[in-house]
């Protein structure tokens, strides 16, 4: 069952989509389009019925946060079928030219998404509607060719997955903790009131929500750095966090996603 809905916060319309093939999605994503900028493109499982509702919509241009498939998977039929440009970072460009195949989870939820030719966004200017004006910073950590949008006169940061939760308790392969770490502390030292995260959008005590997040990643890469160098190893180091893997995540995610990935990811640091 596909699932579109649509909501606001204050100017800024959002987008909810999910998908399962057997009933009610387990997880959403949202897209937001703010004074004619369509901030990310939700996943190809549901494009055909994204599409036809942003038909009434205007729309100049798209950005990408980043290349992952819950967030790139429509801009190519977006672009045409609206004759706009997509843009995003120059590793996002790259990568889109050819996005990584996605294990079955993934394929699952979201959908694998195609190539797409999006240009490269100059993050030294901000990007102007009527409006407003956009600061885009480079905020790798949960993937690498991920940018943040913020509007400062509004107090609205689009962190990209940034945040996701005030803790987590999976990382994929590819995620690196002590960028994610630089990335949200930078993001701190912004004034901002809403934080238009993509899975789980957030209007009220949204600084402190984001707070929560750093202090979970900098607690948990801590105490991860102490009992390696008191020479413990992975599985060592599992037990003394008193963790448990996620062991279905892990399963039918192949090993892309689990517990162990936030520990290997720290581990990768300190070498
Ligand atoms: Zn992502």
């Amino acid at each position: 069952m596909n699932h579109l809905s649509r909501s606001c916060i204050e100017d800024v319309r959002l987008f909810k989509l999910g998908s399962n093939i057997l009933g009610k999605p387990n997880v959403y994503v949202y897209s937001f389009l703010v004074d004619g900028l369509l901030i990310d493109t939700g996943q190809p499982l549901v494009g055909r019925e994204f599409v036809e509702i942003l038909q009434e919509e205007d729309i100049d241009k798209i950005i990408l946060t980043h290349h992952h498939e819950d967030h790139s998977g429509n801009v190519e039929l977006i672009k045409k079928s609206k004759g706009i440009n997509a843009y995003g970072s120059s590793l996002c460009c790259e990568i889109m030219l050819s996005p990584p195949r996605i294990e079955p989870a993934r394929l699952v939820s979201w959908g694998q998404n195609k190539a797409a030719r999006i240009l490269p966004i100059d993050m030294s200017v901000p990007i102007k509607t009527d409006s407003y004006s956009f600061q885009v910073f480079h905020t790798p950590g949960h993937a690498a060719d991920q940018i943040s949008l913020y509007e400062a006169n509004r107090g609205w940061l689009f962190p990209g997955d940034l945040f996701v939760h005030d803790y987590i308790r999976a990382f994929m392969r590819t995620e690196n903790m002590g960028e994610q770490i630089q990335s949200i502390d930078m993001l701190l030292t912004l004034d901002f009131t809403v934080l238009f995260c993509h899975h789980q959008p957030v209007s009220k005590n949204a600084k402190q929500r984001l707070a929560n997040k750093l202090n979970f990643l900098e607690d948990f890469y801590g105490k991860v750095k102490e009992a390696y160098l008191e020479g413990m190893n992975p599985k060592q180091i599992m037990k003394f966090l008193g963790l448990k893997e996620q062991r279905l995540i892990k399963f039918i995610s192949l090993g892309q996603l689990s517990t162990m990935n936030m520990i290997h990811s720290v581990i990768r640091d300190l070498k």
